[in-house]
């Protein structure tokens, strides 16, 4: 999500920031312990009964007392507490000269205080009356003790997240979680933002219209449409084409994702629509826009009854019941973004609720440019950057890689403390958003790094020999991120695959294996990636495109996704055994051809692999030096593309032994 927007107001989601810190409640709660403790000066005295005080008194022992309202407290004489008596019961209390030792109640019976005081007046006994009768400091107490408890609740409350805490999760766990951007204030995204995708956006227009004038078109007696679903894989700009339609039509857009919804109490989701729906018609015009719209929206489901399933089905439930429920005119609109539409409940998708749906593809070439334009314009850039070599460059990227590239490729310029952005920046940015970081420090050994630069070579060779492999853009052996090396390239526009060409693509993905087997006579766990992606589209051409003549044309794809938690398989086991067979057999086909052409081209892939150990990185112009022009005239670089591929995907072997340490270049 772009995030050059704030959310003006928040309902329930983020609160505002508070400055003051909770966490002086400790302090206060301690003073006034202190306190109370300070106003109970009665802490030296031992509290009696009034009998033993009878006692005390026949005994002689009592020097005076002071009546303080229902207490009395009793002083005894210096020799009489010499007694064992008194040394016994005051064991343990600090005395205070001439304090009282002991207190006893009698009450608030304005007799018995009278008795008391004439019975010690009779045996001289010093007597004082204290004529306030502390109620003032009993008042101040109890405040003191209701404060206290008052505090530690609403300490309690906020670390619940009650109604004032900053989670809130407690008192408002029903309420949506939307982060809410009033119309025409705060979200500046408008279609100027969201380079290509035009079709995308002349759909959208509309919606805006509706949104802007809808008397238009209810006059006509046209219903305006409920919602539209933005369909494309992540990083296409969906969230941003959501954005920019608030922003062009002005209204509240209450922008929240899939999984919002769900929380591990039950109903939560639920109501937590229903708020939804309550406060953007409160608002309306209004756009609601669920990301991630799979998240609650998958098809109900048919095999599974987990409770957290039953919980997502509720929700979707409110979602589709709301969705009917408000009147056509009410001017709410939802968007909804997903890269799973095929996952999605068909009822979501039915007329009435999500009327349209919206494909937002992977940019092309020129799509790319513009996009490229876009994210290039806050740089500073050197004159020589050349927008469209950059697009080039970036076959299969989605908006979101492409701006993070320019930014990469900025802090790469800024590190080099350079004046302006250059090409090599955003080269190196490239290189760093598909591989991950260069590990120049990567300790490889020769023997490794020679095996690393066979196997890259493998690859390079047999694609550069088979006919429908992708064309090579570049082979590197600097370890980057989690692979060692890698060989790039630029896949074909391409909507249909042919047997030839998945056979060719898998031949050239065992080529790096196969070299190293020529080469050494013997192989390393340096293939993983290679094996796993050989494998799964093999399983894929054998059990979903029927391009397999045992299996013949039947496919086991569940478009569905009700597959995904399936315990059993939709065939039998002897399928199943063919299957895994006809797998091995065009997997060992193809590892036997690649070490054919390998081996016919020896002296190529050793020239090939001799020139990567020297230089590390080579490009395809090195490639024509040794192999001569390509043998099928592939067509030049087409510029809609699907992926660059990593070569050696290898993770970092655990508890491996520390490598030797040497250096590079090995001759
Ligand atoms: P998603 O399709 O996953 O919702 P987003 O809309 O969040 O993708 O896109 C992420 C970021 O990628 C955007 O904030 C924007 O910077 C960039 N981006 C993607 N597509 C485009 C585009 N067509 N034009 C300009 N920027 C784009």
């Amino acid at each position: 999500m772009e995030n050059t927007e704030k959310p003006i107001k928040n309902l329930p989601g983020p609160r505002p920031k508070r400055s003051f810190n909770f966490y002086w409640i400790y302090g206060v709660i301690v003073v006034m312990i202190l306190a109370m403790g300070l106003f109970n000066f009665n802490s030296h005295v031992v509290r009696i009964d009034i009998s033993d005080y009878d006692n005390f008194l026949a005994q002689g022992d009592v020097q005076g007392i002071i009546v303080n309202g229902d207490a009395v407290m009793v002083t005894i004489k210096k020799d009489s507490l010499e007694k064992e008596v008194h040394k016994k019961r005051l064991a343990g209390v600090t005395l205070e000269a001439g304090a009282p030792q002991y207190t006893f109640y009698i009450g608030n019976n304005p007799q018995m205080q009278q008795q008391v005081i004439e019975q010690a007046r009779a045996k001289q006994v010093d007597v004082r009356i204290n004529p306030q009768n502390d109620m003032g400091k009993e008042v101040l107490q109890w405040v003191l003790f209701f404060g206290a408890i008052i505090l530690v609740w609403m300490f309690m409350m906020r670390r619940m997240g009650g109604p004032s805490g900053p989670g809130g999760q407690i008192f408002n766990i029903g309420k949506s979680r939307a982060q809410v951007f009033e119309g025409g204030k705060s979200t500046d995204v408008t279609f100027a933002d969201v380079a290509g995708l035009d079709e995308a956006k002349e759909e959208l227009q509309e919606i805006v219209d509706f949104l802007k004038t809808p008397k238009k078109y209810t006059d006509l007696g046209a219903k305006i449409p409920k919602g539209a679903l933005l369909v494309g894989p992540p990083g296409t700009g969906k969230t941003l084409l959501a954005k920019a339609i608030a922003g062009e039509a002005q209204v509240p857009f209450f922008s929240l994702s899939g999984s919002d919804f769900v929380e591990m109490f039950v109903g939560v989701g639920a109501s937590r629509v229903r708020d939804l729906f309550k406060q953007a018609k409160e608002k309306a015009p209004s756009i609601i826009f669920i990301d991630e719209i799979d998240a609650i929206g998958r098809a109900r489901g048919r095999n599974i009854n987990m409770g957290s399933n039953d919980e997502r089905e509720n929700t979707l439930n409110q979602l589709l019941t709301e969705m009917d429920g408000f009147g056509t005119n009410t001017g709410v609109i939802i968007l909804g973004a997903t890269n799973r539409a095929d996952v999605l409940d068909r009822a979501l998708l039915r007329p009435g609720r999500f009327d349209r749906q919206i494909f937002v593809d992977m940019p092309d070439l020129n799509e790319r440019i513009a996009i490229f334009k876009v994210h290039l314009k806050p740089l500073k850039l050197d004159i020589a950057v050349d927008v469209e070599f950059l697009a080039r460059q970036t076959p299969g990227f989605s908006g979101a890689d492409i701006a993070n590239i320019c930014n990469e490729a900025a802090l790469i310029a800024a590190r080099r403390k350079k004046s302006a952005v250059e090409k090599q920046d955003f080269l190196d940015a490239v290189d760093r958003v598909i591989g991950g970081l260069e590990k120049k420090n990567k300790i490889i050994t020769n023997e490794e790094k020679r095996s690393i630069a066979f196997h890259e070579a493998g690859h390079a060779t047999v694609s550069w020999l088979v006919e429908h492999a992708s064309p090579l853009v570049k082979v590197t052996i600097v370890p980057r991120g989690r692979s060692l090396g890698a060989a790039w390239y630029l896949p074909d526009e391409r909507h249909l695959t042919t047997t030839e060409q998945m056979n060719d693509e898998i031949c050239a993905a065992l080529g790096g294996r196969a070299a190293e087997e020529i080469m050494f006579g013997k192989v390393s766990t340096g293939a993983l990636s290679d094996l796993e992606k050989v494998t799964k589209q093999a399983y894929a051409m054998v059990t979903m495109y029927g391009l397999n003549d045992k299996i013949g044309n039947i496919s086991f794809y569940d478009s569905t996704g009700q597959s995904e938690y399936s315990l059993s398989k939709p065939y039998s086991d002897h399928t199943a055994q063919v299957i895994d067979e006809e797998v091995r057999h065009i997997v060992e086909a193809q590892y036997a051809r690649a070490k054919q052409i390998l081996t016919d081209h020896k002296d190529k892939l050793t020239a090939l692999a001799t020139q990567l150990l020297e230089k590390e990185v080579i490009f395809k112009e090195d490639l024509e030096v040794i192999f001569g022009d390509r043998p099928f005239g592939h067509p030049e670089e087409k510029p809609k593309a699907i992926a660059a591929e990593n070569g050696l995907g290898l993770p970092a072997p655990a508890g491996a032994p520390a490598h030797k340490e040497d250096n590079t270049t090995v001759a």
